[in-house]
């Protein structure tokens, strides 16, 4: 077995809970700020309303006064304890709770109306653990989640995905062994494992990370304002908008001059713009490459050596796709199945001219969204 694709498996210590950060900067992307420098707002209160249909609204994650906003962040200096009014979901159903959600800062497009709802309970990407460590210490909040998720999607039947090996469970969800291998960790595989079927009709997959978001704001009627992500060999508890500066100083790690530091996991994670930048809702991993560790990325034409194609699990030609962002051809994109791209980086990892084959492909998507939206 390939040690990079191999997962990684020990989820180690508890998390190390960060005390909330004395400035909260909350990402925006996707999102237009409701706040103006200045204005004092209690934690939980609505900073920026989702752009997108599916996704869910963005909040203060402490109170306090706003200090900067930008088309990046809304930073929030924390002072005092002002909490927004709690909601009450319990009465809530259909639409009305899908709304009441989305207002809440839950990314609903993912809670479709299913039969059979797949909980995958693997860790995403090699050098992540923080998908078992819920699983392992969060479990009454998973299942809060996990419960509010089948009452909006509507779900008759529950798998819960995991590595063999794995002791867990959530009450209503049948356990299921599956590969542990990388990319056999993303949800379209996951699904394929459970069901032996491609993408098949009235089946949905939401990850623990999904789960424990849901989870909070099922158990206390405000919005997510913490993740649990992994930083080398361990795991951390932390408040959305905890600048990745404080987060690696917790973690005993530092990033120079030409070192990137990566939100998510390596083959799928986004570079952070800034060590200033908060930690969002849905981040599940954090390091920093060293400078000189890898090949830097260059826009070298794509020479056609089939590697790509090869090694994608979906079996669309990624070089192919990516020319096509490269030269702003959407409709040759769509034609060629940019949609079935499961966004796993196996593509840009193996490229022999270090083309940034996942980034172009992210960034077509993201085209067609924008046109779409304009139409
Ligand atoms: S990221 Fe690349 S290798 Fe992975 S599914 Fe998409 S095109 Fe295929
Ligand atoms: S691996 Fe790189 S060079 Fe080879 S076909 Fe794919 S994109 Fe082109």
């Amino acid at each position: 077995m390939n040690r990079m694709f191999s997962p990684s498996t020990d989820p180690g210590p508890a998390a190390m809970a960060l005390p909330a950060p004395v400035r909260a900067c909350v990402p925006l992307a996707g999102h237009a700020p409701r706040v103006s420098c200045g204005q004092a707002v209690t934690k939980g209160q609505l900073v920026a309303e989702a752009l997108e249909p599916g996704l869910g609204d963005a909040h203060a994650p402490v109170a306090g006064k706003v200090d900067l906003v930008d088309k990046w962040n809304v930073c929030v200096v924390a002072q005092g304890e002002a909490r927004a009014e709690p909601v009450d979901l319990a009465a809530l159903e259909g639409g009305t709770l899908r709304a009441v959600l989305r207002s809440l800062g839950v990314d609903i497009a993912p809670l479709a109306v299913i039969n059979t709802l797949v909980i995958n309970g693997l860790n995403s990407e090699p050098g992540v653990t923080s998908a078992e460590l819920l699983l392992r210490d969060f479990a009454p909040t998973l299942q809060a989640g996990l419960d509010l998720a089948r009452r909006v999607m509507g779900a008759s039947v529950c798998v819960l995905a995991l590595r063999q090996g794995v002791a867990a469970s959530l009450a209503g969800c049948d356990t299921r062994s599956v590969p542990a291998v990388y990319p056999q960790t993303l949800d379209p595989l996951v699904i394929k494992a459970v069901t032996g079927k491609e993408n098949p009709e009235g089946v949905a997959a939401l990850s623990v990370h999904e789960l424990f978001c849901l989870g909070q704001v099922a158990e206390t009627g405000l919005p997510c304002d913490r993740t649990v992500l992994t930083v080398g060999e361990r795991n951390f508890l932390v408040v959305v908008g905890t600048p990745v500066s404080e987060v690696l100083a917790a973690a005993g790690l530092d990033a120079r001059d030409g070192d990137r530091v990566v939100l998510d996991g390596l083959f799928r994670g986004f570079t952070a713009r800034s060590l200033g930048q908060g930690v969002d809702k849905g981040v599940y991993g954090l390091s920093v490459v060293p400078a000189g560790a890898h090949a830097p990325v260059t826009d070298a034409p794509c020479m056609e050596c089939g590697k790509c194609v090869r090694i994608c699990p979906s079996r669309v030609d990624p070089g192919l796709l990516s020319g096509c962002a490269e030269f702003g051809l959407l409709k040759q994109a769509v034609d060629n199945y940019i949609d079935a791209c499961m966004e796993c980086g196996l593509c840009a990892y193996v490229c022999p001219t270090h083309r940034p084959v996942l980034q172009y492909i992210r960034l077509a998507k993201q085209q067609l969204r924008e046109v779409a939206e304009s139409v």
